[in-house]
């Protein structure tokens, strides 16, 4: 991986980190008898195991950046699938790491043991380059049905984003909370988490319609300014995405296969930005002004910004059709 200067020289167009992270069988899955599909034969590989009577030309195995088996622990899925692209956010590129897979597949549940280890490792990075300084704030939102609403300020209704010349797409009132240490920064997130919740249980199901931005902006200087000014403003997006059932199928050419009103306007764009980066220069225009959560993050996706996707599926037979898809997905995006 080509490492970059902040401020330095143009970074290298970098490729889309692609994993695959497949849950245990849950209670529910087991006590209905539901058998396993899947294995991961390596770390790279995971094969459809069930035999296989159906008709479909799916392929029996795909190869990815890195595929964590069920027993792999959260915290191996963020230092072989996560750590580089997190930590260069502490060098002033931008960032973004995804979870993306079918609702109930461990989004959530990775993502939030993701976001915990980064945390750990930023401080530690801090602590161990007292030559800079460095501020790191945070912001937070929930896009559902193309409304934004803040995380940190639930009571502020749905955000308008603008257009800044500098900063690109801007949230209108976001709330921005400098953040003091570790500590305080957990306790910002867990907020995040619970506001939620809450919209959860008001609404039924919304997490499967929602996406979830958390937002960690880095600001750093060296501290002894001996004439170079090595200063940059980064950001660090974790994202735990709408389940990835509200996304439109789509066939080995990206042509739309099934849509209706339950597509996520947010996730089929994302999709499609996603599938024209990874082709890369060649792929013309790329969509992001079409949904709000790829405005938001236009800065942080492609061109000089580093992105991760953690793509979650079931073992379960009973859930092969998503989980195809979803592989389907992390293969255009690799
Ligand atoms: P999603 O956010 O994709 O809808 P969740 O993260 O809520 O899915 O996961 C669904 C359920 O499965 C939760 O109860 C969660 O605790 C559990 N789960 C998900 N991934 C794992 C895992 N790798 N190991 C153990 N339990 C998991
Ligand atoms: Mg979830």
């Amino acid at each position: 991986t080509p490492m970059s200067t902040p401020g330095g020289s143009r970074v290298k167009e970098e490729k889309i980190f692609v994993t695959v992270r497949v849950r245990p069988l849950s209670k529910k899955e087991q006590g209905l008898k539901d058998p396993v599909a899947w294995e991961c034969i390596d770390d790279h590989t995971i094969l459809y195991t069930a035999s296989s009577q159906d008709r479909s030309s799916s392929p029996a195995s795909y190869t990815f950046d890195r595929v964590f088996g069920p027993s792999c622990l959260t915290e191996t899925v963020y230092e072989e699938g996560a750590k580089d692209v997190a930590l260069s956010a502490l060098t002033g590129i931008n960032a973004t790491i995804f979870a993306y897979g079918q609702t109930s597949s461990g989004k959530t549940y990775t993502m939030r043991g993701v976001t915990e280890s980064a945390v750990n490792d930023i401080y530690k990075h801090i602590g161990n380059t007292p030559e800079r300084s460095f501020l790191i704030k945070i912001s937070a939102m929930e896009i559902y049905n193309e409304n934004v609403k803040d995380l940190l300020k639930p009571d502020s209704g749905s955000l308008r984003l603008l257009d800044d010349p500098e900063k690109g797409t801007i949230v209108e009132k976001l709330e921005e909370e400098i953040v003091k240490d570790s500590q305080h920064l957990r306790h910002l997130i867990g907020i995040c988490e619970a506001q939620r919740q809450v919209g959860e249980t008001a609404l039924n199901d919304t997490s499967s319609r929602s996406h979830q931005i958390i937002r960690l902006t880095v600001e750093s200087s060296l501290r002894e300014n001996s004439g170079c000014v090595k200063s940059f403003v980064a950001s660090l997006n974790f994202v735990d995405l709408a389940g990835s059932e509200r996304a439109a199928q789509t066939n080995a050419n990206g042509t739309r296969l099934k849509e209706g009103c339950h597509i996520n306007r947010s996730l089929l764009t994302l999709t499609t930005v996603i599938r024209k980066l990874s082709i890369g220069k060649r792929s013309g225009h790329i969509p992001y002004r079409d949904s709000k959560l790829t405005r938001i993050l236009q800065l942080s996706l492609g061109g000089n910004a580093r992105t991760a996707i953690i793509c979650t599926m079931s073992p379960a037979l009973s859930h092969v059709e998503q989980s195809r898809n979803t592989l389907f997905f992390a293969t255009c995006a690799k």
